[in-house]
């Protein structure tokens, strides 16, 4: 056994006779009080667990007297049971500037989501009960009629998130046969959601059309053929081919499709339910556009502008989404009745669409006005300061932040918040990550982002500054 002599303490070194047996520990007071507030199970397995990692330390030398002390095996222990208590799903705040943060969970909940998710779980409900008839119903039923109202569709069902409503769409459509795309238009979205792996998956072929660049009628119209089963267009959202750059407009295929009897299916990946531009936001393509444009099925996230749970939503015809919902695949990607109750209350949400950027925190958000986020940048900017002295120092900056998860990849929303960076030159990068790390730590672990030599925290998502103010004594702390 290794023995670095400096780790090596005379005189207080503990040697392993001197720890105590599971049971006398068991049977120390403390310990004892831990056993009635969490059960003897949870305990006695971490008195276990610690007994052997500190008889470990004795052998090797590097156990101290103090550290078998009755009142020190005590803390420890308590310290162990705590820490395997605390959740690893943890809430954050998200001050990197990107709203829509796939790391960070994507779209809030809005109050009415969150209230009937409670309501719903907490008793049982009528998910599959239709209380009419008070025979089994159908869980689509709590959402289709809303879906088909906001966007105009004649049918719709919900799946688990969108890269599972796509895998749906194309296996019950196409299976088998031939799926026709633009190779504009073969997406890769993180998370190894890759259109041709998609495709294949689905167990359809797909053939490519046209080019990265360029992609004509003609180049579709020679495509199809009677292997044909689908034709489908996916939103490029997370990047932009600019330049000499031509693609075919849904209204334009879909007069193309028509005329051959084939359905055209679009993939809108983030998707609004409104005109962003009436809120001043950048366009973004609308699930009604597309059907008005003869769209047969059109798919779409709701954890993305849309502001709801994770789920995958699919509108369109009759036939198709009849054709996609009888699909046995359907019942593997089924929504949980969890998001499903979320689901229902964002949407009924978007019946007030005046109330949106008051009730809906993704629109709220987003719509923040950049005066407000560089009012609450100055207020909070001396008090920042003060937790990060002496090392480094804060600004009040003007900021581009975004909306993130893959929405509008090159508009940029104008923002503002707080720039902190080293005053030494030396060592700037390990000054940062310390600085990121310290941010982390914190109870509510506070994420920015690093550029420039600086950390940048966006303020645009920070709507409870208590919440932020509250941990600068700890910041500080840490930092001193
Ligand atoms: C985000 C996205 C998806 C995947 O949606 P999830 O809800 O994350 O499963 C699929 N297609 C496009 C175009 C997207 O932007």
């Amino acid at each position: 056994m290794a023995r670095p002599s400096e780790s090596v303490v005379y005189g207080s070194q503990a040697s392993p006779k001197d720890l105590p047996s599971v049971d006398r520990l068991l049977r120390q007071p403390a310990v004892a009080a831990l056993v009635d507030t969490h059960g003897h199970t949870l305990v006695a397995a971490e008195v276990r667990a610690m007994l052997d990692a500190l008889r470990a330390r004795a052998v090797a030398g590097e156990l101290t007297q103090a550290e078998v002390e009755p009142g020190a095996l005590a803390a420890r222990l308590a310290g162990r049971v705590e820490a395997r208590l605390a959740p690893r799903m943890r809430a954050v705040l998200n001050l990197t500037g990107t709203v829509l943060h796939t790391n960070l969970g994507r779209a809030l909940l809005a109050d009415e989501a969150l209230q009937h998710l409670m309501a719903m779980m907490s008793g049982p409900n009528n998910l599959e009960y239709d209380l009419a008839s008070g025979g089994r119903g159908d869980r689509d039923s709590v959402v289709e009629e809303l879906l088909c109202t906001l966007t105009g569709a004649e049918a719709a069902t919900v799946v688990n998130n969108n890269a599972g409503a796509v895998l749906l769409t194309i296996a019950a459509l196409a299976r088998g046969r031939e799926v026709v795309v633009s190779r504009g238009e073969l997406v890769e979205i993180g998370g190894a959601f890759r259109m041709p792996d998609v495709m294949a998956s689905a167990g359809a072929q797909m053939v490519e059309v046209g080019t990265t660049n360029r992609t004509h009628p003609h180049d579709y119209e020679r495509a199809i053929n009677e292997r044909t089963a689908l034709v489908m267009k996916v939103h490029t959202s997370n990047y932009a081919v600019q330049g000499f750059t031509a693609s075919v407009s849904e209204a334009e295929l879909a007069e193309i499709c028509r005329a051959r009897g084939v359905p055209l299916a679009t993939d809108l990946g983030s998707g609004a339910l409104v005109n962003m531009e009436d809120y001043g936001l950048p366009h973004e393509p609308t699930p009604q556009e597309m059907l008005k444009a003869g769209c047969d099925v059109v798919t779409f996230s709701g954890d993305k502008l849309l502001g709801g749970p994770q789920a995958g939503l699919i509108v369109g015809t009759r036939e198709a989404v009849g054709r996609i919902r009888k699909f046995p695949m359907k019942r593997a990607l089924r929504m949980s009745k969890l998001p499903l109750a979320a689901l229902e209350a964002t949407l009924r949400l978007y019946l007030r669409p005046e109330r949106l950027t008051r009730d809906l925190p993704t629109l709220r958000l987003l719509t923040r006005p950049v005066q407000e986020i560089e009012a609450l940048a100055r207020a909070l900017q001396a008090e920042v300061a003060a937790a990060v002295a002496p090392h480094y120092a804060v600004e009040v900056v003007a900021l581009m932040g975004q909306i993130g998860s893959g929405s509008l990849p090159v508009e940029r929303l104008p923002s503002a918040g707080l720039a902190i960076a080293p005053l030494q030159r030396q060592g700037i990068g390990r000054a940062l990550d310390r600085l990121a790390e310290a941010l982390r730590g914190l109870p509510v672990p506070v994420i920015g982002r690093i550029a420039d030599d600086r950390l940048l925290l966006d303020l645009r998502c920070l709507e409870n500054p208590d919440l932020f103010v509250r941990q600068l004594p700890a910041l500080r702390e840490v930092l001193a």
